[in-house]
This record gives structure tokens, C-alpha cells and sequence, in this order.
């Protein structure tokens, strides 16, 4: 994650003919945002920033239309999720929910759910994760 996330994701809306200046987001949609980002394990990928951003568009949605505009994957799922229109910067944004993969750095393990506290329960290391399209699958037989 880079610093600065702000920098990369802009919030374009209706109400004001393109860019809305910053403004904090009342608390209560902020709250909505972390509750979303724990349900769909997004916390520890969101900055502040992010959640301030999400928050925001979450509180305008209802007055105009909103765009997030994002190239993070995060947020992007987040967007999805909390119903908020977006799109990337530079590519064309996620067309469908994509799933995590969680693997271990340490003893390269891979986990179907977040382990409890984000920890491998075989060697300590902290689970990362990196998101894996969900596409259906071609060509193959479910069993
Ligand atoms: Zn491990």
C-alpha cells in the first residue's frame, strides 16, 4: 500500500459539475464503511483515506449521482459492495466481484478464510492476500 492514497482516487459527482471538494463525511456513514470493510475482510487494505472517501460517497450518493474513481482493487470492492458507482483511472475497473486468495508468505499455505488475528496457524507469519478474478469457470466440470 502507498501512502497518500487521496492522491489516486477522486470522487466525481453531478452536484457540482465534476469534483466536489473534500469534505470529512459525518460518522455515521464512516461507521457503515468499516462495518462493510470488516464483513468483506477490506479493513487492513484501506487507508483512512480510503474509508473517509467510501464514507463520503456513501453520504452524497443520495443527492446525485457519484463516481468513485479508483485504480485500488479495495476500493473498488468496497464500491461494488456499498453500491457506489466507480471506475479506474487506468484500467477499466473490476467488471465482477473478485475473491481474495489468501496465502501465507512464510510456509506459502493458502487459506480458503482469514485466519483469526490474520496469522498463519502454522508458522506465525502474517496471511497476505492478493485478489483473484472471479471468473466462472471455462471448460471445466464441477464435480
Ligand atoms: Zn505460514
Amino acid at each position: 500500500m502507498r501512502a497518500g492514497g487521496v492522491s489516486k482516487i477522486r470522487l466525481t459527482s453531478s452536484l457540482e459539475g465534476g469534483r466536489i471538494q473534500v469534505q470529512m463525511p459525518e460518522r455515521r456513514f464512516l461507521r457503515e464503511v468499516e462495518a462493510s470493510a470488516l464483513e468483506l475482510g477490506e479493513a487492513s487494505a484501506l487507508s483512512d483515506a480510503d474509508k473517509e472517501l467510501l464514507a463520503l460517497a456513501l453520504q452524497l450518493k443520495p443527492l446525485g449521482q457519484v463516481e468513485l474513481v479508483s485504480d485500488d482493487y479495495s476500493v473498488q470492492n468496497m464500491a461494488e459492495a456499498l453500491g457506489i458507482g466507480y471506475r479506474g483511472l487506468t484500467t477499466r475497473g473490476i467488471r465482477r466481484r473478485f475473491r481474495w486468495l489468501l496465502y501465507c508468505p512464510g510456509c506459502r499455505r493458502v487459506f480458503e478464510t482469514p485466519p483469526p488475528d490474520g496469522l498463519c496457524p502454522y508458522c506465525g507469519s502474517e496471511v497476505r492476500r492478493k485478489p483473484v478474478e472471479a471468473h466462472p469457470l471455462r471448460g471445466r466440470k464441477t464435480p
